[in-house]
């Protein structure tokens, strides 16, 4: 019997039925720019492919996802696989990779032979992927995301935050802005409430266009995003949701016209101790969230 983990080895003279072909490493794999090439992987605008070829700045975002060991990490187009090689050198339990591309599919099975077991590439579309059921806990998301369904899928992911760990996104950059920003700014609207409620979100690194191939139109930046413990659960965050689209649906106005598509506007504000004069970017998160318990609660 051969040795646990060795092959054995055949005896003198005799041939082997089938050739055995040496795994490739990590190592071997060739470049980025080489995978592009062979399989043939010229951007597509459609898919909102934008790739990282640079191995440094990949292994920085892999970084910036903080703790991997035993993770169940689920990235969202893997293109040629620049940060899933990143993620594949942590010791994250496995890379599970969601890919609309058959053709990038096709270029990550060498990837995916390089590291057995570690390495599920997942063709389909992310928008209908349901982490918890992709991957087993503890699961985090990792991502250079598609620009054109970015926010669809961080909306997504926000519902269901109460089974990740964390999420580490690229976005184009104002969207970021968008996520991380204060009340009282041009920025803070429905994504910052929505995001900020649901998780602690912190602006992380910001890169330039030419950081990408191609280069995209506009600076790009990641966004960390750690769930905070408390689960609102599935009605008070569709009661969010609805209350955040009207308000910030118009955001000039005062909210007691803007809360009106809600039915009894003035009603609401009172329960929710909140002047109706006042506008949708004046409001702290805390107070959109007494806004959401009321109309809940209003039934
Ligand atoms: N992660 C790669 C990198 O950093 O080089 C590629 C990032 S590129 C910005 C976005 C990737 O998402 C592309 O590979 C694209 O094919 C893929 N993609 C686009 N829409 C998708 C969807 N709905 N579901 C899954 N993947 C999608």
């Amino acid at each position: 019997m051969a040795a646990p983990g060795r092959r054995p080895v055949p005896a003198a003279g005799m041939r082997r039925t089938a050739p055995d072909p040496a795994p490739v490493t990590g190592a071997e794999l060739p470049s980025l720019r080489e995978t592009v090439a062979r399989h043939g992987l010229d951007a597509r605008k459609s898919l909102g492919q934008h790739f990282l070829l640079d191995p440094a700045v990949c292994a920085r975002i892999a970084a910036l996802a903080g703790a991997l060991d035993g993770r169940h990490v689920i990235e969202v187009g893997p293109g040629p696989g620049g940060l899933t090689r990143a993620l594949l050198a942590t010791p994250a339990a496995e890379v599970v990779a969601v890919e609309l591309d058959r053709r990038a599919v096709a270029a990550l099975a060498e990837l995916a032979a390089a590291h057995p077991g570690r390495l599920r590439v997942v063709e389909g579309d992310a928008l209908k992927a349901d982490p918890a059921a992709l991957v087993p806990a503890p699961r985090k998301i990792v991502a250079n995301l598609p620009y054109n369904v970015a926010t669809p899928l961080l909306v997504g992911w926000l519902r269901g935050a109460a089974a990740l760990e964390g999420m580490t996104l690229m976005f184009q950059q104002e969207v970021a802005e968008r996520i991380c920003a204060a009340p009282d700014t041009e920025a803070y609207g429905r994504l910052s409430v929505l995001a900020q409620w649901r998780c602690r979100c912190d602006m992380l690194l910001r890169l330039p266009p030419g950081a990408f191939s191609p280069p995209p139109k506009v600076w790009s930046a990641v966004v960390g995003l750690t769930p905070h413990a408390e689960d609102p659960g599935p009605a008070l965050f569709a009661a969010m949701e609805r209350t955040t689209a009207a308000a910030f649906g118009q955001r000039r106005k005062m909210l007691r016209g803007a809360l009106k598509s809600l039915g009894d506007a003035e009603g609401l504000l009172a329960a929710a101790g909140i002047d109706g004069a006042r506008r949708a970017e004046t409001l702290s998160v805390a107070e959109f969230d007494t806004l959401a318990r009321a109309l809940l609660a209003r039934g």
